[in-house]
């Protein structure tokens, strides 16, 4: 295998220089317009990064992104130019993305269409997401009335992110931005949903990035619509009152809180074969039910 799974960076094995690596990427210089962004088999649970890679997860996450940008780019641009140019590293082939460097935007633009997660946990507490009020009696799982714009701030690596209001959101970027950003993470999640829709999957909710662009236009950024950035949940399974069976990190985040004994408060353990394969089906499973390709 050209590009072996593996949960060290590529670092060593690019004659780029080196930008950033988060949780999930690494990222590289091209030139002053464009970076390299490489998607690994990292995966992230509870805030941290697990020692065992999913194998295939890098490309999965690749090329979802960049099918989600085709099928969105009638309502935003998008940061990405290329995944085959003759720049992009044979090593990383499949799992990178050629994209224009932008000047991100520091707000997670997360849109929520059903109720789960942070979303439940704050609105049992106020009936409210950031600062949205809600009608009463919706349980873990509801349908929102509509999709609402939740911000959070982007925590430093192994950091929680933090829920903010709309308000909070205007207050250090301006209202003009705050206002942008809502419309279009409103827009683009409510598209991206009625496609997944007629595929059988629900997006429960999802998280954007924005950049600025040399001329400050806003740019979608980032990974968009993928089992790592959103919730995706089975619709012929979905059952209010209950958590939700999902595309995404469950088998992972169900064995490290159950089976394997793990305290929550060191590094996790490394996964075990069965956990990985179920977990990489999973990735595979949304990738093909969305795109319709075989993977
Ligand atoms: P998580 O997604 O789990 O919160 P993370 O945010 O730490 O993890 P990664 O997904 O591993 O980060 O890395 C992606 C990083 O690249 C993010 O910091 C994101 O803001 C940044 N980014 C995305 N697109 C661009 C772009 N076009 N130009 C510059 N930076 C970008
Ligand atoms: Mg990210």
């Amino acid at each position: 295998m050209p590009s072996a799974s593996r949960v060290e960076s590529f670092v060593a094995e690019i004659d780029l220089p080196h930008v950033a690596s988060g949780k999930v990427r690494d990222i590289y210089a091209v030139d002053d317009e464009h970076l390299l962004f490489v998607t690994s088999d990292r995966i992230s649970a509870f805030d941290y990064v697990l020692s065992t890679p999913i194998p295939d997860k890098g490309e999965v996450l690749t090329r979802l992104s960049a099918w989600w940008f085709a099928q969105l780019a009638d309502l935003v641009p998008n940061h990405l130019v290329s995944l085959d140019d003759p720049r992009i590293p044979e090593s990383v082939r499949g799992r990178a993305m050629l994209v224009r460097r932008l000047s991100m935007v520091p707000v997670e633009c997360v849109a929520r269409g059903y109720l789960a997660g942070s979303g439940l946990s704050e609105y049992a507490a106020s009936q409210s997401v950031c600062g949205v009020a809600l009608p009463g009696g919706l349980v873990d799982g509801s349908q929102l009335p509509q999709p609402i714009f939740t911000p959070a701030t982007k925590a430093e690596l192994g950091d929680h992110d933090e829920n903010v209001s709309f308000e909070q959101v205007a207050a250090v970027h301006g209202d003009e931005l705050a206002s942008q950003l809502r419309e279009l993470t409103i827009a683009v999640y409510s598209r991206g949903r009625e496609i997944a829709a007629e595929r059988g999957i629900i997006v429960a909710d999802t998280k954007f990035e924005f950049g600025r662009d040399v001329d400050g236009s806003l740019v979608l950024a980032d990974e968009v619509l993928t089992p790592d950035s959103s919730r995706f949940w089975p619709a012929d399974q979905w059952n209010t009152g209950r958590p939700q069976p999902s595309y995404d990190k469950q088998y992972v985040r169900d064995w490290l809180t159950g089976a394997s004994g793990w305290d929550r408060n060191s590094e996790p353990p490394p996964l075990p074969d069965d956990v990985v394969a179920a977990t990489r089906a999973k990735y595979v499973e949304a990738y093909e039910r969305l795109t319709g390709e075989t993977f």
